[in-house]
């Protein structure tokens, strides 16, 4: 039976059981919104749906392992049930794969995880789900990409030149952008709109609390681009002050 009757947003972010994707989950329910709390673990997930519907949030869980192909079925599955579409996916969920990755003596093990996590989980869940965010009025996709991943502000002159090289979070994010480019070309005639945004440097688990920003300030650009008008962007790559080079 499908309990959505009332045309309020759905949404599902991944990862949402902390840092970053916790806040989107929040700042999403703050809209009214009916969010699912993509998670890979179930205490955590039900730990985060207590703590966010405590916060006024109508949260839900979505057990998901984004490297996991039925995992990423039986959540859209989930979905489909409840709802039978979806409006909103926000693609949170990443590994940083620990910070010893210079080029030259990187374990492929951390390659692959970090791009079975960070870029396959994407294609891997937003396919998932396509079939119900097409039955969307209003269907937007955010990929939580990072500055870092920019070709522009990774080389000599750019604002992260002075990073540890990095073999396998930093590619994986510029494979993300490009990844984000090719889908809002492929369904540029659907309405689905498809943005990659940077959160900025935010203290979280995945840096061990070394960021500035707080995970809640991460958070302000997801909800900007899951809220964009009709004849929004697509394509495209912001953080909250608005575009960033490629
Ligand atoms: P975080 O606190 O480490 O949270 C990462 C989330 O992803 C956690 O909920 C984690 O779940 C989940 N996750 C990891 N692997 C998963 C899997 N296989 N299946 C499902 N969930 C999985 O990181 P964050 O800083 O909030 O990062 C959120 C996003 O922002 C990421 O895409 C990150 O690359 C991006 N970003 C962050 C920063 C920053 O400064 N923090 C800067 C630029 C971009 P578990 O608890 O189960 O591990």
């Amino acid at each position: 039976m499908n309990e959505n009757t009332n045309g309020r947003t759905v949404a599902l972010v991944t990862g949402a059981n902390k840092g970053i994707g916790y806040e989107i989950a929040a700042g999403l329910g703050a809209l009214g919104w009916q969010v699912g709390v993509g998670a890979r673990d179930g205490q955590r997930r039900d730990d985060a749906v207590r703590t966010l519907r405590a916060r006024g949030v109508d949260a839900f869980g979505v057990p998901l392992d984004v490297t996991d192909d039925e995992s990423a079925k039986a959540a859209a599955e989930l979905l489909a049930e409840r709802f039978g579409r979806l409006d909103v996916l926000v693609n949170n969920a990443a590994v940083a794969g620990g910070w010893e990755q210079q080029p030259s003596t990187v374990d492929l093990a951390t390659v692959r995880l970090v791009l079975e996590t960070n870029v396959l989980g994407v294609i891997r869940v937003t396919n998932a789900v396509l079939p119900l965010l097409r039955r969307s009025a209003a269907p937007r996709i955010v990929n939580m990409s990072s500055g870092v991943g920019s070709f522009a502000l990774q080389s000599d002159t750019g604002d992260y030149a002075g990073l540890p090289a990095s073999a396998a979070y930093v590619p994986s994010k510029t494979f993300l952008n490009s990844v984000t480019v090719q889908y809002a070309k492929e369904l540029s005639d659907t309405g689905i709109l498809v943005n990659a945004a940077c959160p900025g440097h935010c203290g979280t688990d995945l840096n061990n609390h070394s960021g500035p920003r707080t995970p809640a300030q991460g958070a302000v650009v997801a909800v900007q681009l899951a809220t964009l008008p009709a004849d929004g962007p697509t394509g495209q790559f912001f953080n909250e002050d608005g575009p960033l080079p490629w």
